[in-house]
């Protein structure tokens, strides 16, 4: 498979003023910033070389670098259709104003929990939770668009639909949950992901919910097997099941699009499959964009029948692919089957009656 880049995250900085129990980059106020003004436009050349894709300005905390918006101009300039990932912590009228005055289309903010006694012990930092609905304000009060994502593990998976509730009423253009994919510091809550049979459900709950909303876009994040049970949950209503575009989605309607359609190039320079995948492709400092793209890494990701195990085989597999990062973590071999899909393939099924 060719594969088409159609959206890459950059972390523009290590640097955060949170320090999350789950983050992928393990991310401080203490690191140092690793690219300079001229580097970093460097980047924006080398993606241009090779595609028009949607760049997401993420970090760390993007809002931290000083040069942000001459980053998101240039990259406007070029054609890309550039957003922001912030904490939202940080978000103040001026930031507003330079978000409309460079192009930026999107932000996307993180909210774990409807309190904040939840939304704080998640993310490590009393008064995070009244930073990001200050951020909203913000947002709202300049016509922002912005969308909500929320990450679950044990310590907060009760709170989901409350949380779905209050980003709808927070007026968010989507909201998309996300189950923590172990990586960086999230290695740590290994022993807190939500186990199998409750990500099932949640999953299957998910699929009424998508049924019913008709306001705010909804969809779950890296849970690949959502698109099998989605099939699954339709078959039983007959077909019926409506579904409808994701506004600055991955690119693909289908689980799994590390490698496939998206990356995400680190601040020093190296290029993953994906923000939760801790393998590099290239480095895009030494390497062209192309070279990467079409790395041994990035192939493998995008040929599905290579897939190991029941995801190898699983007639599910165009459309779900299992979670590659999360085989990575528990296996050490991305292509190993997805851990967190109890699936059994249906000619697997046959082989063991
Ligand atoms: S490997 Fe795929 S499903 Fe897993 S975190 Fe990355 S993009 Fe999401
Ligand atoms: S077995 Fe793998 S490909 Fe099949 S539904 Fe489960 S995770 Fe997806």
């Amino acid at each position: 498979m060719r594969g088409e880049l159609k959206w890459i995250a950059w972390e523009t900085t290590p640097r955060c003023n949170l320090s999350c129990v789950h983050c992928r980059s393990s991310s401080t106020m203490h690191l140092p910033e690793v690219m300079d003004t001229k580097q970093a436009l460097s980047v924006l050349d080398k993606i241009g070389d090779f595609c028009s894709p949607v760049v997401v300005l993420s970090g760390g905390e993007p809002l931290l670098r000083k040069d942000i918006f001459k980053l998101a101009q240039y990259g406007t300039d070029k054609g890309f259709r550039m957003c922001m990932a912030t904490n939202g912590t940080l978000i103040n009228n001026e930031h507003c104003e330079k978000m409309i005055e460079t192009g930026i289309k999107m932000v996307s903010l993180s909210l774990d929990g409807s309190t904040a006694e939840i939304h704080d012990n998640f993310r490590n930092h009393k008064g995070a939770f009244s930073g990001v609905l200050r951020g909203i304000e913000f947002l709202k009060k300049h016509g922002i668009p912005f969308l909500i994502n929320s990450s679950f593990t044990k310590r907060n998976q009760q709170d989901i639909e409350n949380t779905y509730k209050l980003a709808k009423e927070l007026g968010a253009t989507a909201w998309y949950m996300f189950m923590i994919v172990p990586t960086g510091r999230g290695e740590d809550v290994m022993s807190e992901l939500i186990d199998t049979k409750d990500y099932d459900e949640i999953l299957r709950w998910h699929y009424r919910l998508e049924q019913q909303e008709n306001e705010i876009l909804v969809r779950p994040t890296c849970a690949p097997h959502y698109y099998r049970i989605y099939i699954e949950e339709a078959m039983k209503e007959g077909n019926s099941a409506k579904r409808r575009n994701l506004t600055f989605s991955t690119g693909a309607n289908k689980g799994c699009v590390a490698g496939q359609t998206i990356c995400l190039i680190r601040s020093d320079g190296e290029v993953l499959p994906c923000s939760y995948f801790p393998v590099s492709g290239g480095n895009i400092f030494k390497q062209s964009m192309e070279e990467i793209w079409n790395s041994k890494l990035f192939l493998e990701m995008r040929d599905i029948e290579g897939y190991k195990g029941k995801c190898g085989v699983c007639e599910y597999r165009g459309v779900c692919g299992g979670c590659r990062a999360r085989a990575y973590a528990v296996t050490g071999d991305y292509l190993d089957p997805e851990p967190f899909c109890d699936y059994e393939p249906g000619h697997l099924k046959e082989k063991n009656r």
